[in-house]
């Protein structure tokens, strides 16, 4: 679907994360310009890995940008392998052999920096604005002003918030309502692969589960780092940011106790990364006359499922198909996009937040029927509903 139009709108999307770039690429690709406001000085994001499902994947061919990912990607052989936490038994396994098959796409894992550099490789040049924090959002009938923290100021017709978890335009929308502590942390680590045992340098995305705790790792960066992200519940002194550090000696103690291989990988490991993870129940509703959110901003997600990027990539190619589809009624447009959207995501985050609860069992009756039902279940089947969804087919089918 392309547009042409002789008056462009103005489009302005606040803040240029996965899902900011990727609703400027997906608009791009619709014929339509947005201008990205992003508040750091450059582009970027911190040393960590995501799981890139095939609802993901399948949106980065569309955009023209997988083969590059590729470069750097790595093609998962086994997903979600579950571990005891004190032997390391395998409690169950997705053999991804199938997932292809059945979901059109691989699952790749990566190096964020890397997804983030292929959606801006399918941005026009010059749409990204750096240090441009937005301050302020003023709704009006035709669309909004923002005011940015050098006092600058930018009319727009459409406003898209994509300013991630602690939303400025989704605090202007409807109000203030700041995330809730979910009393867990995570840290997270880099480990160079020769440094890491060889069980971290298998193909396999890996989730060690155990009382109060578990711990994910799989390879990234073309498999020259193994990527380490843990959660533990939180002390007070933990804070909300992705650049907070905890000591090897505090991540290590988190996990006294558990399988010797796992212990291994965290020795190797350098300084970790440690920051409180935020709550937020799903909105009712998330646009309002020519204003909406889109990914974290709108539904931030326990990181479970490995789905948040992927549900941001989601909203932007649903938002930049019933944007063009219907120009001459852009707040009707936005109410089409999160109505297509709002179930799916409200349901994985609700997913993800059970997860929580069921990784972290202690010993005892109910991990017992936990590892059971996981023994006798087929994940790869399980989730269809989250790997074998085409958010643009979704919309084609809504507008029916
Ligand atoms: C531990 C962990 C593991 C995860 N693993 C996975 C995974 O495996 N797979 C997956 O799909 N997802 C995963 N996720 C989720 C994923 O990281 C997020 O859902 C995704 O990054 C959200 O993207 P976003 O663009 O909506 O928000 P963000 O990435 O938060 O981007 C927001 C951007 O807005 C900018 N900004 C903020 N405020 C302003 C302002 N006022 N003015 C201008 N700019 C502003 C910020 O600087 C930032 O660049 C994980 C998350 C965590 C925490």
């Amino acid at each position: 679907m392309s547009v042409s139009f002789a008056h462009q709108p103005r489009i302005a999307v606040v803040g240029g994360g996965i899902g900011g770039l990727a609703a400027a690429a997906f608009l791009g690709r619709a014929g339509l310009r947005a201008t990205v406001y992003e508040q750091a000085p450059e582009l970027g994001e911190v040393g960590a890995g995501l799981v890139a499902s095939p609802n993901l994947v399948l949106l980065l061919r569309r955009l023209g940008v997988l083969d590059r990912l590729l470069e750097c990607a790595v093609p998962i052989e086994v997903g979600w392998e579950f571990r005891r936490w004190e032997d390391g038994r395998v409690l169950s396994a997705e053999n991804l052999d199938a997932c292809e098959r059945l979901y059109g796409e691989r699952t790749y894992t990566v190096h964020r920096a890397d997804l983030l550099n292929v959606v801006q490789a399918a941005i026009p040049e010059g749409s990204v604005r750096l240090g441009m924090r937005c301050l302020a959002v003023e709704i009006g009938d035709d669309g909004a002003v923002l005011t940015f923290a050098d006092g600058s100021r930018a009319a727009a017709d459409v406003v898209i918030g994509a300013d991630g978890v602690h939303s400025t335009v989704r605090a202007a929308l409807i109000g203030p309502s700041p995330a809730t502590f979910s009393g867990l942390c995570a840290f997270r680590a880099l480990v160079p692969a020769e440094r890491a045992p060889d069980f971290a340098r298998r193909l396999a995305h890996t989730l060690w589960i155990g009382p109060d705790h578990h711990l994910v790792h799989y390879p990234i960066s073309a498999g020259k780092m193994i990527n380490i992200v843990a959660f533990a519940p939180a002390g007070q002194d933990v804070v909300e940011s992705w650049s907070a550090t905890a000591t090897k000696e505090e991540f290590l103690a988190e996990f006294e106790g558990w399988d010797p291989r796992l212990r291994e990988l965290l020795h190797a490991s350098g300084t970790p990364g440690r920051w409180a993870l935020l709550d937020r129940a799903p909105l009712e509703r998330w646009s309002r006359g020519r204003v909406t959110l889109l990914g974290d901003a709108a539904h931030p997600m326990f990181p479970f499922f490995a789905q948040g990027a992927a549900q941001s990539i989601e909203d932007a190619a649903v938002l930049a198909r019933c944007l063009a589809a219907d120009l001459a009624d852009p707040s009707g447009a936005l109410l089409r996009y999160q109505s297509i959207r709002r179930e799916r995501t409200a349901r994985i985050q609700a997913v993800s937040h059970q997860r929580a609860d069921l990784n972290h069992l202690a010993d005892g009756p109910e991990q017992q029927a936990r590892d059971a039902s996981l023994r006798d279940s087929d994940p790869l089947a399980a989730n269809g509903w989250i790997y074998g969804y085409d958010a643009e087919q979704a919309e084609m089918e809504a507008s029916r």
